[in-house]
């Protein structure tokens, strides 16, 4: 019998909970976020099979309140990243379980790191308690295919491109995929990859390679630093080179460089009719939610990696990788593919943990479990994987 506590309400949290329903482990689902509308809207979606409450995660003393109230063995934060500490507080206050898709991100500064979060192993570790961290599909999927890589093909993992395509159109002159504020945080930065025993950094999107995407074809993609990279760095050292690329349309750079221009994507505050406020946010509020892009979005979304390692001193290249069309998360679940491709593996992570096939007491990233029954999962819930074997690596 497993009760879990799903907070956040917004397009990958509603893939999660449409998911947890459809599966016997979840018995009962709660689910909080800060817009109690939210929640009435996604309850009635769901035939009125969830509980719903109204939370703000940022106060930790609320979020403890309604643990203590629910009992849940698990909490899954689908919430912001700016919310991923206090949670964890109120599961250390809780003795529950803490499960997410994305790493610590402080508010007024636009930098994520691991670090804030590995920092409560300990204090999970003496409680006897389990957080598994970004458990979406990059993170997530992109971890455990290189994982699962590591087990069944390679002695030694050498070279890694994480390959990321959304390939698809929402009719929209400018919307992201996922929350606004975070995906723009996370491509404005200034790009990070490891070689050579460190971290190169680069001015952001300054580097672009035309990528071959199986069953899309060559689509430019930009070297982005993205979360997965710092953890695969510590749990695979044989690494020499770790690459994220990801498209974007010409159009999507266009609108991005002028915003950018006017510092519309700033998040420093400015005042406004005596009021202070941040750009960003207040762009956020301009810009179509993530969870109403799917009614008209064609197309699919191709999400990999290409791995290149050694087998008995042979040098071999393979690429792992997921297709996801939108036309059908949109007639399955009311969902676009982002949101889709994030909330599937959460419902898995989340699975994993409370039938006990993921154990363990501390903070985790998702690489350091036993891959195999996470890819079991994943065609079973709809994300089908391939895998082909390359020539050669990515130059
Ligand atoms: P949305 O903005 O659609 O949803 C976020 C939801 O969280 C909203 O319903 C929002 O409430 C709620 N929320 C925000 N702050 C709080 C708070 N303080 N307390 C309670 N609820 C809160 O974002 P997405 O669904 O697109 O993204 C959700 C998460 O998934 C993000 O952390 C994102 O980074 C991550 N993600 C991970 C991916 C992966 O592959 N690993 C890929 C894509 C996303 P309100 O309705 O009031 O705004």
């Amino acid at each position: 019998m497993s009760t879990v506590l799903i907070i956040g309400a917004g397009a990958a949290g509603q893939v999660v909970v449409k998911k947890c329903l459809l599966d016997p482990t979840f018995t009962t689902i709660h689910v909080a976020s800060r817009t109690y509308r939210r929640c009435e809207e996604l309850k009635e979606a769901c035939n009125h099979k969830i509980h719903i409450h109204q939370l703000d995660a940022d106060n930790t003393d609320d979020t403890i309140a309604l643990v203590k109230k629910i009992n849940p063995a698990l909490i899954i934060n689908m919430a912001l990243p700016y919310q991923d500490l206090s949670i964890m507080d109120a599961c250390l206050k809780t003795n529950t379980h803490y499960m997410d898709t994305a790493n610590y991100e402080p508010k007024d500064t636009a930098k994520f790191c691991y670090q804030w979060q590995w920092d409560y192993h300990e204090a999970f570790k003496k409680q006897n308690i389990m957080a598994l961290l970004g458990s979406g599909f990059d993170p997530g999927v992109t971890n455990v295919f290189i994982k699962y890589a590591s087990e069944t093909w390679f002695d030694e993992i050498e070279h890694i491109d994480i390959i990321d395509c959304n390939d698809g159109d929402h009719g929209h002159p400018f919307a992201t995929n996922f929350n606004p504020e975070i995906n723009i945080r996370e491509v404005t930065q200034k790009g990070k990859y490891w070689k050579n025993n460190e971290w190169q950094i680069i001015p952001p999107l300054s580097v672009s390679k035309t990528i071959n995407f199986p069953e899309i074809g060559k689509k430019t993609a930009y070297l982005l630093y993205h979360e997965e990279l710092e953890s695969l760095v510590k749990h695979f050292p044989s690494i020499k080179q770790l690459r994220f690329w990801m498209t974007f349309s010409e159009n999507y750079l266009t609108h991005l460089n002028v915003l950018e221009n006017v510092g519309m994507t700033s998040i420093t505050p400015i005042k406004f009719k005596g009021t202070d406020i941040i750009p960003l946010e207040f762009l956020k509020e301009l810009l179509p939610n993530p969870g109403d892009l799917s009614s008209n979005y064609k197309g699919k979304t191709c999400i990999g990696c290409i791995i290149t390692g050694k087998k008995n001193n042979q040098k071999k290249t393979k690429l792992l990788y997921n297709i996801c069309h939108h036309e059908d998360t949109h007639k399955e679940l009311n969902a676009q593919a982002v949101s889709y491709t994030t909330g599937v593996p959460a419902m898995i992570g989340a699975k994993l943990i409370l039938n006990n096939t993921w154990t363990g007491a501390g903070v985790f990233n998702i690489e350091q479990f036993n891959a195999k029954p996470f890819m079991d999962e994943l065609p079973k819930h709809g994300l089908p994987w391939k895998v082909i074997d390359l020539n050669e690596p990515l130059d």
